[in-house]
């Protein structure tokens, strides 16, 4: 197996699992898979779980489609579209496995017999024997695994009387911060969570399935089926993002669906980022109706045109940095960009949507480590296992813009399809670590200059991420025909307009999902009854901008 330079230098005591992927397979399976190949002491166990995903790089044909929107000669759509993932990170000492997890209920460190609390990751789980542990204790554990359940420590009653053990079962992580202790006043619940009687006077106060008609199915990603709905009541058209809880048992994996809430909402504020309507669920998914954004993703209009002039990917490379730089203001790192994230709106102007992936909180000079994204964006510094920031964020806008301009991935290994050594996701990240990316001859100077400047694999050199950060990507000799102002006010006309025949023209969808039937499957009982919905409450939201908006409809 080869093994991927750099790749993750704590790899000896940690397993890197992947995660989106066996979320669909059975997440238990792969994750016994992982672990018994680090058991066995192979060197990078968790390759061969990546492996066994099908996930490669993105591939655009070379050649020209017989009509637009057809197949290219040997085309199989199915590599298209590959899906975000995180890695989790597994430690091991003294034959526990730990997991970071955080706990919202009483838990107590099995080692000094302190409470764990705060909001963070701050404890460890064996995911064997399930013993909680701190963080900061659980290089010290005397106690070998037993391989078995072992009892954590037993909580204390709180001051209501309510036993509250630190079981496996009570790990959550809700955007609520964790009960505090007795003598702490209650936190303010966030603003998002605030319930609707608060909200506008007269407005409609929640919403359900029922308030909306399903037209079409337009999209799916790692982990969501998006539809085109109808609001019955206004007649208005809206996106329709479905994720079925059973793929959110993992506390980290509600974390996301609180964070893209969170994201959902601060992006309504910016013309370039699909904004948010409204949340709620069903004892089976959640759902975000959120903007219906016509014009079709990125990834649909590459598929059809193969490269874009530069003009075209200057004005989307300049709207995305914007987009980011506005996410990046507000503590965001976004974390997934890539074509299938960038959508057009019916004039041609793009919005980016998707926030499952991002990071939030991050204040200049934070940095982070979570191994994630999707593999053909992933930066270098991430690979290396280093803590990151904001820089990730405009390595992608490279990865991007160069799809745009060459029509191809910078990291293409398409070629090497057919040696399987070559076609594994360890051989693309050795790519991306260390192969000199080679800028095709027929771009201008300055599209080299910065495909470049931001494809830099190191982080500090890296357009946007220097002393002057956005300032220098505004400056930059490739952006200097764009009135920068004039753009962030939608000012400028875009290059091109997506074709389209009426509000509810689904022209720039890509037929394998229009075709798809659009009927939610039942709920089925034995997956609910698995489903701890607790871990869902305060997923109801409604945007008060948009509901006002709609009352004056
Ligand atoms: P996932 O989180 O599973 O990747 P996405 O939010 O990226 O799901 O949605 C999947 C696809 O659905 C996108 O690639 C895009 O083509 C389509 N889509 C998502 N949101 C919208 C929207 N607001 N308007 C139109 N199409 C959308
Ligand atoms: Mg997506």
């Amino acid at each position: 197996m080869r093994v991927p330079t750099g790749l993750c230098s704590q790899t000896l005591d940690c397993v890197l699992e992947c995660c989106w992927e066996t979320l669909k397979c059975g997440r238990r399976a792969c994750e016994q898979l992982a672990v018994t190949h680090h058991l066995l002491a192979q060197p990078y166990p968790h390759l061969d779980v990546i492996i066994a995903a099908p996930t490669l790089a993105r591939r655009l044909f070379p050649n020209v489609p017989a009509a637009p929107g057809m197949p290219c000669a040997g085309e199989d759509r199915s590599i298209y579209r590959r899906g975000a993932r995180r890695w989790r990170k597994l430690y091991r000492v003294n034959g526990h496995i730990f997991q970071a997890k955080r706990f919202n209920r009483r838990a107590f460190c099995a080692f000094c017999q302190d409470r764990i609390w705060g909001l963070g990751r701050q404890g460890f789980k064996c995911i064997q024997c399930k013993l909680l542990v701190h963080k900061k204790c659980h290089k010290l554990v005397q106690k070998p695994c037993s391989n078995e359940h072992v009892d954590p420590v037993e909580a204390k009653d709180d001051a209501n009387g309510e036993s509250t053990l630190g079981r496996a079962s009570s790990v959550r992580s809700r955007a609520e911060p964790e009960p505090p202790l007795p003598e702490t006043p209650p936190a303010p619940a966030p603003a998002s969570l605030v319930p609707r009687e608060d909200l506008e006077p007269g407005s409609q106060r929640q919403y359900s399935l029922e308030d909306f008609e399903l037209i079409r199915v337009i999209g799916r990603g790692s982990y969501a089926k998006v539809l085109m709905v109808e609001l019955k009541r206004t007649k208005r058209v809206y996106a329709m993002k479905v994720i079925k809880k059973a793929l959110v048992t993992d506390d980290e994996d509600i974390d996301w669906v609180q964070t893209e809430k969170h994201v959902f909402e601060t992006a309504s504020n910016h013309p370039f980022l699909v904004g948010l309507h409204s949340c709620f669920q069903t004892p089976s998914r959640l759902f975000f109706v959120i903007e219906f954004v016509r014009g079709g993703d990125l990834m649909f209009h590459m598929q059809r045109q193969r490269r874009l002039p530069e003009e075209h990917a200057r004005f989307y490379a300049a709207e995305i940095s914007l987009a980011l730089h506005f996410l990046h203001e507000r503590g965001v790192i976004y974390r997934d960009l890539k074509l299938d994230n960038v959508l057009l709106d019916h004039e041609g102007h793009i919005k980016l949507t998707d926030y499952g992936m991002c990071k939030e909180g991050v204040r200049p000079g934070d940095t982070t480590s979570t191994f994630c994204g999707t593999p053909n964006y992933i930066a270098p510094e991430i690979l290396r296992g280093e803590e990151y920031g904001f820089s990730v964020d405009w390595w992608a806008l490279g990865v991007l813009t160069y799809e745009m301009l060459a029509g191809r991935s910078p990291f293409d290994i398409a070629q090497a399809a057919d040696n399987p050594d070559q076609n594994t996701e360890d051989y693309l990240f050795q790519v991306i670590l260390e192969k000199t990316i080679r800028i095709p001859r027929s771009l201008s100077v300055k599209a080299a200059s910065v495909l470049k400047g931001f494809l830099n694999k190191s982080p500090v050199e890296r357009l946007g991420c220097g002393e002057n950060g956005f300032l220098d990507i505004v400056n930059h000799p490739f952006f200097k025909s764009i009135e920068w102002e004039m753009l962030e006010q939608k000012q400028v006309v875009p290059p091109f307009k997506p074709r389209l025949e009426g509000e509810r023209d689904l022209a720039n969808f890509p037929p394998e999902f229009t075709d798809e039937p659009v009927h939610l499957t039942p709920d089925n009982d034995t997956v609910i009854a698995d489903i701890d919905q607790s871990e869902f409450e305060g997923f109801e939201y409604v945007n008060p901008l948009l509901m006002s908006l709609e009352d004056c409809v």
